[in-house]
């Protein structure tokens, strides 16, 4: 199985000013062991972030990458990694489809890893996620971690689903596992 994560709010903290630099990057509790346990079961793992940060010039690509290597030494120290990272630079006035809720990155980790998309769960904590996931015809997983708490509450939720929500992302992953065992 291929599953699909959101990155800010789902592996690290988000904040309302996003990551701009390797120190503003903080990992959620339990997320990387949730990743080397879909690791072990192997399943595939890809990370779907809109980083319109980027489009914005307010970071280059290559803090980007460091971002990233800080995220991968994180995730290696609980034996986990990710397949493969598909960012969205665009800033929302000059969003292509790719930039979620946009399907467009879901689209290519589909057919990169020749998935098909009823069987590839998205985790997110974005209506936006919800959205996209929706439109790629990926099935829903929404945690209470960074954003869905708030968009539990807000009632979005209606146009998109079902949705399953967990805590966060260790609750996720074992409810995932548990299912495809
Ligand atoms: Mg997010």
């Amino acid at each position: 199985m291929l599953v699909l994560l959101d990155r800010d709010g789902v592996i690290n903290h988000d904040r309302p000013d996003s990551i701009k630099n390797p120190d503003e990057f903080i990992m959620i509790d339990g997320s990387a062991k949730a990743v080397a346990r879909l690791n072990a079961a192997r399943h595939q793992v890809a990370l779907v972030t809109n980083q319109s940060i980027i489009g914005r010039g307010t970071i280059d690509g290559s803090m980007l990458d460091r971002i990233h290597e800080k995220m991968t030494a994180a995730l290696a120290r609980e034996g986990a990694f990710i397949d493969r990272i598909y960012v969205c630079p665009d800033a929302p006035w000059e969003a292509t489809e790719r930039r979620k809720p946009g399907p467009g990155m879901l689209f290519e980790a589909l057919s990169d890893f020749s998935a098909s998309a009823a069987q590839t769960p998205f985790v997110g904590d974005s209506i936006t996620d919800m959205q996209a996931a929706m439109k790629a015809g990926c099935p829903r997983i929404l945690v209470r971690t960074g954003k869905g708490a708030d968009v539990q509450a807000s009632g979005k939720l209606n146009d998109v689903l079902p949705v399953k929500i967990h805590e966060d992302l260790a609750d996720a992953i074992t409810v995932l596992l548990g299912d495809s065992a």
